[in-house]
């Protein structure tokens, strides 16, 4: 058993069923959520029964790093490997007013969406609630948050490898852990879940978790949604565009709309008026993310001046709208990228 699978009252339970005071559970979290001593090190105050239980019966850390690689914009990319010794990624975007950790949710992916480098990957596994907080945790010791006693971490999207509403349970209980005062403290809107558009786990994020929401929505008309993301044929645009209204009326919660521009895919000024008809409906933020290509990848990206009348298009019609900032440039970037390198030996 994993002791970061289970939340306080979870631990709280298994600490009683096992003859150990209900109040321990909250100094094992102090020491693991406060202080990084996930290896309980520094465990003055807990009796050595309770340790040696510990030791015996669970274990605490499943993630550890393989490899990193730091960009010159102070962008960080880590290889880590989980349980059963398969590797995910995550990345620290430091920011001028935020520092963000893009984590990851599976090992590889079955959508298969076509500008994605993950989509090339077979999924392996669903990510454990442990090995998605342990990500967190990790990252926040490397960036010195424990020593410093510091918040440097700010915020946390699942943008990494994997379909985070493919393993709803597991994401669900550790944006719960996350939240909670007494581990590491997030608040909901500082967490986002970006999804393909898994619309029924969108209906039941909205009555059980309040993170902001980001749709990977990338075409403007289904037949292009459709063959840039397949997922598509299952939960056409208009359906996963209600989903998004019926989150924010009950979560009160931002929705952004990611749009990865591809040069003459979805990039054309037809495009824009097109998503700006589309979306006027709805309160969404949209998003344009140049596109980062990789090896082997059919797409390019659009030029930057391309993008800014895109983006000049869909503010006219008084939408909010963003240009995502290139970052990581002199690093394998792209998600999916580092691990893809380390599995051909191009990256140690
Ligand atoms: S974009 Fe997300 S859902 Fe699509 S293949 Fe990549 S990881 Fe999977």
């Amino acid at each position: 058993m994993n002791l970061l699978d289970l939340n306080l009252i979870e631990l709280e339970n298994l600490l009683k069923e096992n003859g150990f005071e209900k109040f321990r559970a909250k100094q094992i979290w102090d020491l693991i959520f406060k202080q990084g001593d996930w290896e309980l090190k520094s465990q003055n105050n807990l009796p050595e029964k309770l340790i040696n239980f510990i030791k015996e019966k669970t274990h605490i850390f499943p993630v550890k790093i393989k490899t990193e690689q730091k960009s010159k914009d102070g962008t960080i990319k880590w290889l880590v490997e989980v349980e059963g010794k398969k590797n995910v990624e995550m990345v620290y975007i430091p920011e001028e007013r935020r520092n963000t950790l893009c984590i990851s949710s599976q090992v590889g992916c079955t959508l298969n969406c076509k500008f994605c480098h993950t989509g090339t990957e077979i999924w392996k596994k669903n990510l454990s609630p442990a090995e998605i907080i342990g990500q967190v945790l990790l990252a926040k010791k490397q960036i010195g948050d424990f020593i410093k006693n510091s918040k440097t971490l700010t915020n946390i999207v699942f943008m990494g490898m994997g379909e985070p509403l493919l393993n709803y349970e597991n994401v669900r209980k550790s944006c719960e852990i996350l939240v909670d005062k007494n581990a590491l403290d997030f608040s909901w809107k500082k967490i986002t879940i970006s999804t393909s558009g898994i619309v029924p786990n969108i209906i039941k994020m909205a009555d059980e978790v309040k993170t902001s929401l980001a749709i990977s929505f990338h075409a403007p008309n289904d037949e292009l949604r459709t063959e840039i993301m397949p997922i598509n044929k299952k939960y056409p645009i208009e359906m996963l565009l209600n989903a998004c209204k019926n989150y924010i009326e009950k979560t009160k919660q931002m929705v952004t709309l990611e749009y990865v521009m591809l040069d003459g895919v979805n990039d054309s000024a037809e495009h824009a008026h097109e998503l700006a008809q589309l979306t006027k409906r709805y309160k969404t933020k949209i998003n344009l993310i140049p596109f980062n290509p990789w090896p082997g990848c059919e797409y390019k990206r659009t030029p930057m001046k391309k993008i800014k009348e895109f983006a000049d298009i869909i503010e006219n019609n008084n939408i909010g709208i963003s240009i995502r900032k290139n970052r990581g440039n002199d690093i394998l970037a792209a998600c999916g990228q580092l691990q893809a390198a380390f599995q051909n030996g191009t990256v140690k």
